[in-house]
């Protein structure tokens, strides 16, 4: 028999086929499982009841009880058309808004009758109001509301538009419990709700829709986090085991003349950190499993040194590389850089992007082919199809976090074996977050700058002190400084942004005047050989100032240039605020960051820009970022950039959790490493459930 829970939605009373599609187009809601785990992301105390006069604009939802003095429909054009019902208590007047469902309401409400109500409250010119509160009779038994705490559930304008109350939704999930009552059937095995004191599924369901109390709703809350965040660890932690035992790796002993002829040329010396690494992935590449690991470093760290002394080792050991990076600019970066680097050396190396003409593409083509090419940098172009390698040994994917991963298990598909893969990041990932996205990598760390680098100073300035930014530029540029300027740039105000680096170029250009200041300008609505040609310019140092826009983010090294100017800052998130700043204080020269924004910001603006101010950490500000955000949040108006749907989880919050259901789950993996136990036949069940519902995360950028 199917189980009751696999039932389509659109069977449940009330609910039929046009809601059902409203349900499955807004909230990803097919199936009775669906909807029973889809949360209250905030509970209500329903206990409380506020007065009129206690109301302050900042407050979220609250509940008022009064009555209805009197009822207008104000307006007559359909947009503008709204029912206005004054609602009194003892100690003020508010006015209840309604834009839709006038008819309904308006017969419906009943003057001089006591309602209970229940919103958001806001100020409309100058006036209290509330636009489509929850209304029900103050008398009125309501079934539904029998706990103290009531469930508020993420929702969308769509639904909300189509009448889809919070109440509708609670109505909908009581039904629903109580159909399913029968049905539920242990997620986790019977030993795992002992070890660890936990809810059985049923109750959990029950009280996360529906607590009892508080403390049986933090034990429901509870569960679930820990099922999980478990499930996911369990689930990255089997990959990575069994990759390790299935993934045989090119073994590569010899630490050649290749290597050694580099390392003795190098103009300095590397860091500890850098040293470090390499051994690391010296461990990998002799162990005979294929190495699979993750290089964080703070911008400017030098991850690049590892990438290419990996790649030495690689050719000293017959075998081909390849490095991709997100741009082309960084990608010819990357290139130029190690022809300097590997002159003494017999590494041929070549570059392979978007625009690289046909003719060398098939020179180039036949030379990776015939093994004439030991070391290929390139944009995401490197893995396509027609890139074919004689014996491709290792593989470095620069700035992880604008590649998909669906990109990375790609460029594992080259050849007969799998290629080594380092995977580099300048994006300090909060440990929480790496051990759920790349719980299936070894992550190496490089955790000390090259020596000599002064930190950055921040300032932080306002859009009306343009002079004082004119004067201090002027005089870094005299004393032989280069300068960025950067301009944020969202897709969806694109237009907009182009307009403002179009006239922040402009009045740049009027104020710095040529020949005696060169300005170039770097954005995407170039044509390549412009960006090339402009980037150059400044690379080159024959240009003072660079405006950009945050294409410059990653990996742009030009030493000389001191100054970076960030305008808009407060459209930055941290962590590309910190990756922008990363691109100064390179040289020994004391280098600055400037950050603009508009004369009045949010909260959050503020912190974020104050952050920034006080501390050149990057992991410190990824952490803080984490906290702030949280990694996407619950209207999923923000990309998570996570592999997997956290339904509950915070990962800023519950990094307890996470840490305790990793310990878990690799306990029990390494008492039953393929999960075949009899005891841990529901883990196996659960896990292929998980399996079925990760999404397609190749979209990430
Ligand atoms: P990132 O980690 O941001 O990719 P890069 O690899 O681009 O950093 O290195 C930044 C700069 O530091 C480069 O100019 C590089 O040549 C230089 N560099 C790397 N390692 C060292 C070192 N050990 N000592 C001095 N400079 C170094
Ligand atoms: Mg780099």
């Amino acid at each position: 028999m199917p189980n009751m829970l696999e039932s389509e939605i659109k069977y449940l009373p009330g609910v039929g086929p046009k809601r059902a599609e409203l349900l499955n187009k807004e909230l990803g809601i097919k199936t009775y499982r669906d909807m029973l785990y889809f949360f209250p992301f905030r509970y209500i105390d329903r206990t409380k009841i506020y007065s009129i006069s206690e109301i302050e604009p900042s407050m979220s939802y609250i509940q008022l009880r009064g009555k209805v003095t009197r009822v207008n429909v104000i307006g007559d054009k359909p947009r503008s058309k709204r029912l206005v019902a004054t609602f009194q208590d003892p100690t003020g007047i508010i006015d209840l808004v309604f834009f839709q469902r006038i008819k309904w309401i308006k017969e419906w409400i009943k003057p001089n009758s006591e309602y209970i109500v229940f919103g958001k409250p806001s100020y409309f010119n100058q006036v209290l109001n509330m636009v489509h509160p929850e209304i029900e009779l103050a008398t009125e038994e309501n079934p539904i509301y029998v706990g103290n705490m009531l469930g508020v559930y993420p929702s969308t304008e769509r639904l909300k538009k189509s009448g889809f109350s919070n109440k509708q939704i609670a109505k909908f999930m009581a039904t629903l419990l109580k159909r399913c009552q029968n049905s539920f059937s242990e997620t986790l095995p019977t030993y795992t709700l002992f070890d660890k004191k936990l809810l059985s599924l049923s109750e959990t369901l029950q009280n996360i829709h529906f607590p009892k109390d508080i403390k049986t709703l933090s034990q429901a809350q509870y569960r679930l986090k820990f099922e999980e965040l478990f499930y996911l660890q369990l689930s990255l932690l089997k990959q990575k085991s069994t990759r390790e035992k299935s993934n045989i790796g090119i073994k590569m002993g010899r630490v050649g003349n290749n290597f050694n002829t580099c390392f003795k040329a190098l103009p300095f010396e590397l860091t500890n950190a850098q040293k470090r690494v390499i051994k690391e992935i010296r461990q990998d590449l002799v162990s005979g499993r294929q190495m699979n690991r993750l290089l964080q470093g703070d911008v400017g760290s030098g991850k690049t040194m590892v990438a290419i002394f990996t790649a030495l080792l690689a050719a000293d050991n017959g075998y081909q590389s390849c490095i991709m990076a997100p741009t082309e600019v960084l990608a010819g970066q990357h290139y130029k850089g190690s022809l300097k680097l590997l002159e003494k050396t017999n590494i041929k190396t070549a570059l392979l992007t978007g625009s690289t003409k046909a003719k060398e593409r098939k020179i180039l083509f036949e030379e990776l082919l015939n093994g004439g090419i030991d070391i290929l940098f390139g944009t995401h172009a490197v893995i396509e199809e027609n890139v074919q390698f004689k014996n491709l040994g290792f593989a470095v994917i620069d700035e992880q976090h604008r590649f998909g991963v669906d990109q990375r298990s790609k460029l594992w598909s080259k050849g007969d074996t799998l290629p080594h893969i380092l995977v580099m990041t300048a994006t300090p990932i909060p440990r929480t977050l790496a051990m759920t996205l790349y719980g299936d990598l070894d992550v190496s760390i490089i955790d000390e700058l090259p020596p000599g680098r002064k930190p950055v100073k921040t300032l932080h300035t306002t859009d009306n002190q343009t002079d004082r930014i004119y004067l201090f530029m002027r005089e870094q540029i005299k004393k032989g400084r280069q300068i960025f300027i950067v301009y944020p740039l969202i897709k969806e105000s694109e237009k907009m942004d182009y307009k403002n680096l179009q006239e922040g170029y402009m009045s740049i250009i009027e104020e710095f005047k040529a020949p005696e200041f060169i300005t170039a300008v770097v954005h995407g609505k170039q044509k390549s050989q412009d960006k090339a040609h402009d980037m150059e310019l400044f690379a080159s140092g024959k240009a003072h100032i660079l405006v950009a826009t945050s294409v410059i983010e990653v990996g742009v090294d030009i030493p000389n240039a001191s100054v970076m100017i960030i305008e808009s800052a407060e459209r930055f998130g941290l962590s590309q605020l910190h990756q922008l700043r990363g691109r100064v204080g390179r040289g020994a020269e004391e280098s600055w960051c400037i950050l603009k924004t508009g004369y009045k910001l949010s909260k959050e603006s503020r912190q974020r820009i104050e952050l920034m101010c006080s501390t050149n950490d990057g992991f410190e500000l990824a952490e803080a970022d984490l906290r702030m955000r949280g990694p996407g949040n619950m209207e999923g108006t923000q990309q998570s950039g996570l592999p997997v749907d956290l339904k509950i989880s915070n990962l800023a919050k519950d990094f307890q959790i996470l840490e305790e259901s990793r310990r878990y789950a690799q306990a029990i993996l390494e008492q039953d490493p393929l999960i075949t136990d009899e005891k841990n036949r529901v883990l196996k069940t659960s896990l292929s459930l998980l399996k079925r519902e990760q999404k397609d995360y190749s979209q990430i950028s």
